[in-house]
């Protein structure tokens, strides 16, 4: 069994139903088990500013997957929700990264892990550490400390 975690994003078509329809989704992938769920999180979107905020969240999961098996039911999932990929950073129903998987450092063309942008979003670390509070991220550091850099004063935290 490997601990993972998965960042959640939508900003079209309910974003809120979409994340909960994801979790859902992911509950039922084969050998894997969600632990844990964040709150949710609003969020500014990066890249193109002319769409909606963001609704963000982090699930903690065990699995017995390989990572790139993983990467492909994630992929699933969003095509499911009919995800469509047209701009980079464009507008989604659902966007699901592998943040970590275990203590793995994987950097290959498909797949890099721990996500490489994961020390610049406060809408990851933010959740990262609501739900993980210790949590390490391999070769970064703690995510606390990580979001204590950047700060989340452009968070909003939805109850
Ligand atoms: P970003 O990666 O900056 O968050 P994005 O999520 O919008 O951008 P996508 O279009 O969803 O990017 O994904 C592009 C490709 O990224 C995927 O096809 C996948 O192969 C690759 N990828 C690399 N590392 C990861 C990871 N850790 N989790 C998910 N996809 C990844
Ligand atoms: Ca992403
Ligand atoms: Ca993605």
């Amino acid at each position: 069994m490997t601990i993972a975690f998965i960042g959640l994003g939508s900003n079209i078509k309910l974003p809120k139903q979409q994340i909960k329809s994801a979790i859902k989704s992911i509950e039922g992938i084969a050998l894997t088990q969600v632990l844990k769920v964040s709150s949710l999180y609003k969020s500014k979107p990066i890249g193109p500013q002319n769409q909606n905020d963001y609704i963000n969240a982090v699930a903690k999961i065990d699995t017995d997957l390989m990572p790139l098996e993983l990467l492909e039911c994630m992929q699933d999932i969003e095509n499911q929700q009919g995800r469509i990929r047209k701009e980079h950073w464009g507008p989604r129903t659902l966007d699901l990264d592998i943040l970590m998987f275990g203590e793995e450092i994987i950097k290959d063309d498909k797949l890099t892990i721990p996500h490489a942008e994961i020390e610049n979003r406060s809408f990851v670390l933010a959740p990262l550490a609501e739900i993980d509070p210790n949590c390490l991220i391999p070769d970064k550091g703690m995510a606390r400390d990580l979001l204590a850099i950047i700060g989340q004063e452009d968070l909003e935290i939805i109850r």
